[in-house]
């Protein structure tokens, strides 16, 4: 009993990460956020300018995960520099900045905000993690600038990791879904952490949950849960990589965090039980999983009482 809320309370906390980070302010440099992940080391530039400090933004990822650059400009270096990939990108009078990457990019080549420039590499941090860096000239800016009012405590970064290591070795835990059998199980997992609202044990705050998480490892089929129609195919910051499909009677299924984009177009039709996508761990989410958002006339109702 004591394990299983324990378990319980470890998958919430991560989904809990993934609201604050939902609600954090934007970026003070550019459109778009290299990596999806918290702020695990924030801006300490050094005063004087040869000591020790941290000249960027460390963001947390996954090894392998893709890096996006920031804004629009043309790569400036792409190459291994004392044994870690840097990749620059020069916009205008600023440059940014990203290591340890292993480029997909070239010197030269004209980038817009969002490409892929690279995949993370290990070596920054040890649970991996992106440095991000802005400059104007020789100096250091802070990329994430005054805008970030929201830095989440490195104990709350490390204690979801934790939790979703747990989570990942019990692929036992969680609540079986009723099986009322309305819409199909997309990955056929438990529920590991439930809709609802909760309270957060770090931030002290009522979180909603806004749908299901169900367990699956990395790389598992998603199925469309349903007959219908795909109404949006798209990636965003929290949700990663995100699939809407609209069925009969005003119900929508919404898939987040998808390991890369869907295998389906908006407009096109879906059978029920249609793989449409491989489970990852895009956006605001520290561990392989399928978050299940459902909607009837744009209302969320709990996915369970679906299933
Ligand atoms: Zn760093
Ligand atoms: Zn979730």
């Amino acid at each position: 009993m004591g394990r299983t809320v324990v378990r319980v309370g470890a998958v919430l906390v991560v989904c809990w990460l993934a609201l604050v980070a939902g609600a954090s302010a934007g970026w003070a440099f550019g459109s778009v956020r290299p990596v999806p992940g918290p702020v695990v080391r924030g801006y300490d530039p050094p005063e004087p300018n040869w000591l020790a400090g941290h000249r960027g933004v460390d963001l947390g990822a996954s090894v392998g995960s893709e890096v996006r650059v920031a804004a629009p400009g043309r790569v400036s270096v792409a190459q291994v520099i004392a044994g870690r990939g840097v990749v620059t990108v020069v916009h205008g009078e600023l440059r940014t900045s990203y290591e340890p990457v292993k480029a997909t990019v070239r010197v030269g080549d004209q980038v817009q905000a969002g490409d892929v420039i690279g995949l993370l590499e290990a070596g920054h941090c040890p649970a991996g993690c992106l440095h991000f860096g802005l400059k104007r000239g020789a100096e250091y800016l802070d990329p994430l600038g005054d805008s970030e009012v929201r830095l989440l405590p490195e104990s709350a970064v490390a204690l979801a990791r934790r939790l979703a290591a747990e989570r990942a070795a019990a692929p036992s835990g969680g609540i079986e879904p009723p099986g009322s059998g309305v819409l199909l199980n997309p990955v056929g997992g438990r529920i590991s952490s439930p809709f609802g609202r909760r309270f957060h044990p770090i931030f002290h705050e009522w979180r909603l949950h806004a749908g299901v998480d169900l367990h699956a490892s990395c790389g598992t089929p998603i199925r469309a849960a349903a007959d219908g129609v795909v109404q949006s195919v798209s990636y965003d910051s929290s949700g990663g990589h995100r699939l809407v499909i609209a069925h009969a009677g005003g119900l929508t299924t919404h898939y987040l965090h998808a390991l890369k984009r869907y295998q389906v177009r908006k407009g096109q039709k879906v059978k029920r039980g249609q793989a449409v996508g491989l489970v990852g761990s895009t956006g605001w989410s520290t561990g392989c999983h399928l978050h299940l958002t459902t909607k009837i006339n744009g209302r969320l109702v709990d996915p369970a009482r679906l299933l």
